[in-house]
């Protein structure tokens, strides 16, 4: 778990607007739900993925009820959704921290952000082009070029527990000569057999039947829906049909975003899919469901391997050096950010090279000089930094002057 210090916390903060900006045009709402919820809430998304089995953060409360801290977002949505029954469909966006306990590495860690959209109550494919194109556009005004976006569809629930039991029998045959962790794998969730890295079983996923041989005409229906809107959109897309992701109430449409810069492992910047059956695993009507999450932390990598998005420390107006004891300092400071300026200053009334040397280091456009002389004569020295003949100011017009030059500086 890390600390984010600023400037870059402001990064993170800005990324999250850029976001709401980008799907709050496109009519979603944000929806804060708790960092915790009943254990229960994320054991129904599946007991076969690793995120409930092994890296749940979970312990039992005061009242003796066992709880967990969040490793993702979907669960809660289905959760507010089940309690609340808002009208559908419902189109709302979260950010914030969830929680797994993985293996830290660069890119991976175990509290992670995420910003994502869920929207329930509707089965339209042009939804799933919908979130796809946002996310897309996200990503452009980031200013990153190098994601890559691959699609695939599981299918309907028939479809796809078809192709599982085809899949086990494939992967079964195998016998010995699937890795150990795949022949693991393979007892818990056959189609996580396809995610395996490993050398040995490349040429039996390459055999392996495809999902495309069992899609229902509704199922081939839907994905062709979603391609041709994709196309419409000019949003280059490559279809994977070893792209499988965790949820085990995934079905129909999945995709993932990648980033070209990032390491293989950890090359997923976001991704998301439809599903259905969550909202009544929750306790709510049969409701059909559609989303995404994009993890901010691996991003903000990508986007520092591409040099886009950087952390920019607050660009400062004006730096106060008041050497007469600091009431100045602080009348100036509070008239200049009243006027919608950005004003820091000096404290414990050091010297005036202390102030100054504070000055030049805040990056601050102008420094504001008020010694005994101009206490006496109603005047502020203004002192450009970055080049450029100082000037006297009256004290009273010193924030309409900095407003008229602020932009020059
Ligand atoms: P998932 O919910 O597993 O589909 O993850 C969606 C996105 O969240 C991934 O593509 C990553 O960008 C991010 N993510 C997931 N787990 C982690 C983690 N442990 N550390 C950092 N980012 C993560």
């Amino acid at each position: 778990m890390r600390d984010i210090l600023p400037p870059e916390s402001g990064r993170w903060r800005r990324f999250t607007d850029v976001f709401a900006d980008v799907v709050e045009r496109a009519g979603y709402g944000q929806l804060i739900t708790p960092l915790l919820e009943d254990l229960g809430v994320f054991t129904r998304i599946g007991d076969a993925t690793d995120v409930v089995t092994k890296e749940m953060y979970d312990f039992v409360d005061k009242g003796e009820r066992h709880i967990a801290l969040r490793p993702e977002m979907t669960a809660s949505v289905c959760r507010a959704f089940a309690e609340h029954r808002p009208t559908t469909p419902w189109k709302v966006f979260y950010s914030g921290s969830n929680f797994r306990y993985e293996k830290p590495q660069r890119g991976r860690y175990r509290q992670f952000d995420q910003v994502g959209l869920e929207v329930l109550g509707a089965d339209d494919p042009n939804l799933d082009v919908e979130i796809i194109a946002l996310a897309w556009e996200f990503y452009a005004r980031l200013g990153l070029q190098q994601v890559s976006l691959i699609v695939n569809s599981l299918g309907e629930p028939d479809d796809r527990s078809r192709y599982v039991d085809a899949l086990r029998e494939h992967f079964t045959a195998c016998g010995d000569a699937l890795s150990q962790q795949s022949r693991a794998t393979l007892e818990r969730n056959p189609l996580r057999v396809l995610d395996s890295k490993r050398d040995v079983d490349q040429q039996h996923i390459a055999a392996a039947p495809r999902i495309a041989e069992f899609y229902s005409d509704d199922a081939a229906g839907h994905f062709e829906a979603v391609l041709t809107g994709l196309r419409a959109l000019d949003i280059p897309f490559a279809i994977e049909p070893k792209l499988v992701r965790g949820l085990d109430y995934y079905r129909r449409t999945i995709f993932e975003f990648q980033g070209g810069t990032l390491d293989s492992a950890q090359n997923a910047l976001g991704g998301g899919g439809r599903y259905d059956g969550l909202v009544e695993a929750l306790g709510g009507p049969g409701t059909p469901g559609v989303g995404f999450a994009l993890g901010v932390d691996r991003t903000l990598l990508a986007c520092d391997d591409e040099g886009v998005f950087l952390a920019e420390p607050v660009r400062l107006d004006a730096f106060v050096v008041d050497v007469t004891g600091g009431l100045q300092a602080a009348a100036i400071t509070a008239e200049l950010r009243a006027a919608g300026l950005a004003a820091d200053r000096g404290y414990d009334n050091r010297s005036m090279k202390a102030q100054m040397k504070l000055a030049n280091r805040s990056g601050a456009a102008v420094a504001l000089i008020v010694g005994e002389e101009e206490l006496a004569n109603g005047t502020v020295v203004v002192k450009p930094m970055r080049g450029g003949e100082q000037t006297a100011v009256s004290r009273s017009q010193i924030s309409a002057y900095l407003t008229t030059h602020s932009d020059q500086n």
